[in-house]
């Protein structure tokens, strides 16, 4: 094995979480790198939006990881050990977990926030950045430049708002059709959104109709348009390297939840995984097969059981979350149960088209294998 050549500079596309966490890695084991950012800051396309870094299914606190990171960061975390559920009645269901099964914290470039924080630990280790410049991936070492293929929707207003500290999910397909409508409220910040993963033409429309149903069920005041769009990729990545040796991290590389699309901590987690083995010389894809554990074929059956099941399967996941520990059932999904081994093959020999099938929408989940 070949461990990294300290007479050179590695080159890094995209300075999300991915790639800061790949440039913090390298930096530290005293590699020369260079972070290559199209916009004009750390995070730009997430600024003043607030997320939820998941403590599942790893068994390891998801704080205790980032400050393993980056202990120099100060990103302001809210744990979250409660979650209201509604399913398609409307009833809610209020979920707790013992340890936090998510912690809230804001996007961008911002003090506090996770992506300038990294930035800002990056930069005092000598990592350069040249921003508003937009890299070739087939030029650079590490490629960190986010969700590349459409699965998904989301649209999300996000402003200030008089609400308790909350993380509340609605499942119902005639609103937020494959997917859920969120409000999450930390200190007077919220996030009021929906993710699709069917009809994607119409997410105005979804938006809208998750606006109105959160708007009645908690009396909130009116909102105005939606301040962010996103797109949310999901697929299952049998390689993690293209033939010149590039590594690939974060969800452009498809390591992202398949389940709820959650991405933070698995680009967290590739960021540094890519760097360490550059460091080490050790093959990228064997280090993310190891740490990933079939992680991701256990959340694209869940995708297929969920998106082919609908209402039910949200009853169902409710109804255990009831329950459950929130966190033990996040990890608990995660698992590769026999049955899911078994269906593992039959999906990705039905699936791989790429463009959703010739079932259309309602098949849409065979776009998720690779
Ligand atoms: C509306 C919405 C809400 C979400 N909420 C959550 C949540 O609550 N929790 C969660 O875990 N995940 C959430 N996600 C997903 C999460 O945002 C992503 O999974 C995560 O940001 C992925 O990190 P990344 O570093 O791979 O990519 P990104 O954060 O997308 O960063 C990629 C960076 O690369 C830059 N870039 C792109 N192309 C180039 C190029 N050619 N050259 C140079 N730079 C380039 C981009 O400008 C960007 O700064 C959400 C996504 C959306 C759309």
């Amino acid at each position: 094995m070949r461990g990294a050549d300290m007479g050179r500079t590695y080159i890094v596309a995209g300075a999300g979480p991915a790639g800061l966490a790949a440039a913090i890695t390298l930096a530290r084991a005293g590699v020369d790198v260079e972070v290559r950012e199209r916009s004009v800051s750390a995070g730009a396309r997430y600024d003043g939006n607030l997320q939820m870094l998941t403590n599942y299914p790893d068994s390891r606190d998801a704080r205790d990881e980032f400050d393993e990171l980056a202990p120099e960061a100060s990103v302001r975390m809210w744990p979250q050990t409660s979650a209201t559920l509604h399913g398609p009645s409307g009833k809610a269901v209020v979920s707790r977990s013992r340890e936090p099964f998510g912690y809230l914290l804001g996007r961008g470039s911002g003090e506090g926030c996770l992506d300038g924080e990294l930035f800002r630990v990056a930069d005092s280790l000598g990592v350069r950045f040249r921003f508003g410049e937009r890299a070739d991936p087939d030029e650079v070492d590490i490629i960190a430049t986010g969700g590349r293929d459409v699965y998904g929707v989301a649209r999300e207003w996000f402003g200030e708002m008089d609400l308790p500290d909350g993380f509340t999910v609605h499942f119902d397909n005639r609103d937020a059709p494959g997917g859920y409508g969120y409000l999450l409220v930390a200190d007077g910040r919220a996030v009021l959104g929906v993710a699709v993963t069917r009809k994607h033409q119409q997410v105005e429309e979804w938006f809208r109709r998750t606006v109105q149903w959160f708007i009645r069920r908690y009396e909130l005041p009116s909102i105005e348009a939606p301040s962010l769009s996103g797109r949310v990729s999901l697929f299952v990545p049998s390689t993690g390297m293209d033939a010149r040796g590039g590594r690939y991290v974060g969800e452009v590389g498809g390591f992202c939840d398949g389940f709820f699309g959650f991405g933070i901590r698995l680009a967290l987690q590739t960021g540094r995984m890519a760097a360490e083995s550059v460091i080490s010389g050790e093959d990228y894809d064997a280090i993310w097969k190891r740490n990933l554990d079939g992680r991701h074929d256990s959340a694209m059956i869940n995708r297929v059981l969920y998106e082919s099941i609908g209402h039910p399967a949200y009853r169902l996941f409710i109804s255990l979350a009831a329950r459950s520990d929130f966190r033990r059932l996040g990890t608990l999904l995660y698992r590769p149960f026999l049955a899911k081994r078994v269906l593992v093959p039959v999906v990705k020999a039905l699936g791989g088209t790429g463009d959703g099938g010739p079932h259309g929408e309602r098949c849409a989940w065979r776009r998720i294998v690779r």
